[in-house]
């Protein structure tokens, strides 16, 4: 399973980037160490679970990465194919 680190500090959830529509079931029965709900930076490729950026945040309603300031985008690791 592809995971990614939430980068909030002391954040210590993973970060499900699982392609399975819905999330990871395994992610989503373990809502405390994975996150489904997350924003991925566009340019330093950091994660921010919903925790750490809730949808009430300034950063996460400018959808601006609060590491380097460049986009945020909805469980945005690209797949290649
Ligand atoms: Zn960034
Ligand atoms: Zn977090």
């Amino acid at each position: 399973m592809a995971v990614l680190y939430c980068a909030g500090p002391g954040c210590q959830r993973m970060l499900s980037v699982s392609v399975i529509p819905g999330g990871n079931p395994v992610a989503r029965a373990d809502p405390e160490h994975f996150a489904v709900d997350f924003l991925v930076c566009t340019k330093c490729r950091k994660g921010f679970c919903d925790r750490c950026l809730p949808p009430e945040s300034a950063f996460h309603k400018l959808r601006s990465c609060p590491e380097c300031g460049a986009d945020l985008a909805t469980r945005a690791i690209p797949h290649h194919r």
